[in-house]
């Protein structure tokens, strides 16, 4: 599933991040120690009336030093023209308008995009003559709010929600593989993406329409569908500033959500490092199947045990991602790329794989026939049944007679038992306990 994606831009102090943390939900915490984030928070999902989409706070992307406003400002508006479905422009409606707004409001309107304009801070109920100002901005009414009162921001969502594309604009086919490469700067993301497209096998639509689509590859390999999400700055290397690691992390994470299949590129050269681990992490967290491929293969120093090492270190590092396949690959010579190709249809099968309820409970009787499930106090956890609810990724929900007795270690058991039997190689598997009557 994908989210739709609202930015929050403007000047500093207008008040962009008290309004964020008022739609922020649950915490997102693979920002808080990314060098150059100065908010803990700017990255976040949020809701508003069923509508789930994910909220980005420009401002904290940047140290906001009066000095340096416009540039950062400029770049800021850039992130947000490139990566939301509307752009939130927040401007002070005490103070008016100001040069800086009317910059921002000129990227903006150029830029085409949809833009939602609030003038915050007003915090009664009257509105102040200074509003009428903006509407100098070309950008139409502006929404009247309090960000510190929580004024006006249910009608702010209404409006914001009606730019969210439709359900069918991102979600074109059901059948469709969507993968994310995700990994530092210069691990090989573009060459791998230009070497994948560049194959004469490879039949690659452009689909018109959506602005989501334009920014995704798509193509097709025989009888399968994919596409390869957030590229468009990949294929293109238009993105200098995707460099710059702060932006790149926002861009990685939007492109996770968006996809099923996450192939984590590390370089070959320099192994994991720690980005590497924290973006898998997300990808892992969010129910994202994941691939590991260690790329430039080709110019690593190796002898016939390298790879077994470099197996064991992975292994080592990305211990909460034992069901994901390693691939050695080169994106520049294209050594094993149909291999990656071939990884990924197996992935995708796994993720998309449904056991029957029968077949399921034997494997759970068996299992608690070999190794008994915990007891405490004289209490032994006793599983009743279970069966598979949904699939990407897979989620089982187990009844148990209680949940308190069923030890986590258990559950991963159980997973264990699971996977043996039917692998499903390269996706995270979900399990819900529930006590019977729930
Ligand atoms: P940012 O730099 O745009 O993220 O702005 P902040 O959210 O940090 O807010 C800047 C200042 O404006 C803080 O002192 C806030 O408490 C204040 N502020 C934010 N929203 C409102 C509001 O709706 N009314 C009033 N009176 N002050 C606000
Ligand atoms: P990105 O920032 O992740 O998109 O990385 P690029 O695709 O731009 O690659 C960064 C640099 O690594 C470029 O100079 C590429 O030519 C080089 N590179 C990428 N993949 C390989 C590979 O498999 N082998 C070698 N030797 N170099 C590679």
């Amino acid at each position: 599933m994908s989210r739709p994606i609202v930015c929050i831009v403007g000047r500093p102090n207008v008040g962009k991040s008290t309004l964020f943390n008022k739609f922020a939900g649950r915490r997102i915490a693979i920002t808080e120690d990314t060098p150059g984030v100065t908010r803990d928070r700017i990255y976040a999902e949020a809701e508003w009336l069923g509508q789930y989409f994910t909220i980005i706070d420009t401002g904290g992307l940047e140290p906001e030093n009066e000095d340096i406003v416009m540039s950062n400002i400029r770049k800021q508006a850039d992130i947000a023209i490139d990566t939301a479905d509307v752009i939130l422009f927040v401007v002070d409606g005490i103070d008016g308008l100001t040069t800086t707004d009317r910059e921002i409001g000129d990227l903006l309107r150029r830029s085409g995009k949809n833009v939602v304009l609030a003038a915050n801070k007003i915090d009664t109920r009257k509105t102040p003559d200074e509003i009428y100002e903006f509407y100098e901005l070309g950008l139409g009414e502006p929404m009247i709010i309090s960000s510190e009162q929580s004024l006006g921001l249910g009608d702010l969502l209404d409006e914001l929600v009606k730019y969210f594309p439709e359900e069918k604009d991102t979600e074109a086919n059901e059948d469709t593989i969507r993968v994310a490469f995700i990994g530092r700067p210069n691990a090989g993301k573009s060459s791998l993406i230009n070497h994948i497209l560049g194959e004469e096998r490879v039949i690659v639509t452009d689909i018109p329409g959506t602005t989501r689509d334009s920014i995704d590859s798509h193509f097709t390999v025989g009888e399968n569908d994919y596409v390869f999400v957030d590229t468009a700055g990949l294929r293109r290397k238009r993105y200098i500033s995707e460099k710059v690691e702060r932006y790149s992390v926002v861009r990685t994470l939007t492109a996770i959500d968006r996809s099923d299949i996450c192939v984590v590129i590390i370089d070959g050269t320099m192994g994991p490092t720690e980005q590497d681990t924290k973006i898998a992490g997300y990808a892992h967290d969010n129910g994202k199947a994941i691939i590991l491929a260690v790329n430039k293969w080709d110019i690593v120093d190796k002898n016939d045990k390298t790879y077994l090492k470099f197996e064991k270190d992975l292994r080592e590092t990305f211990g909460f991602l034992n069901y994901a396949p390693i691939l050695f690959i080169s994106a520049k010579t294209g050594q094993r790329v149909d291999k990656l190709l071939e990884t990924i249809n197996m992935v995708n099968n796994n993720y998309n794989m449904r056991i029957s309820t029968g077949v399921f409970n034997d494997i759970l009787n068996q299992a608690v026939l070999i190794n008994q499930p915990p007891s405490d106090k004289g209490k032994r956890a006793k599983i009743y049944y279970g069966t598979q609810v949904s699939v990407r990724p897979p989620r089982f929900v187990i009844f148990v007679n209680s949940k308190d007795l069923m030890h986590f270690s258990y559950v991963r058991y159980l997973e264990n038992q699971i996977r043996n039997h039917f692998g499903f190689m390269g996706t995270p598997i979900k399990f819900e306990l529930r006590e019977k009557g729930e």
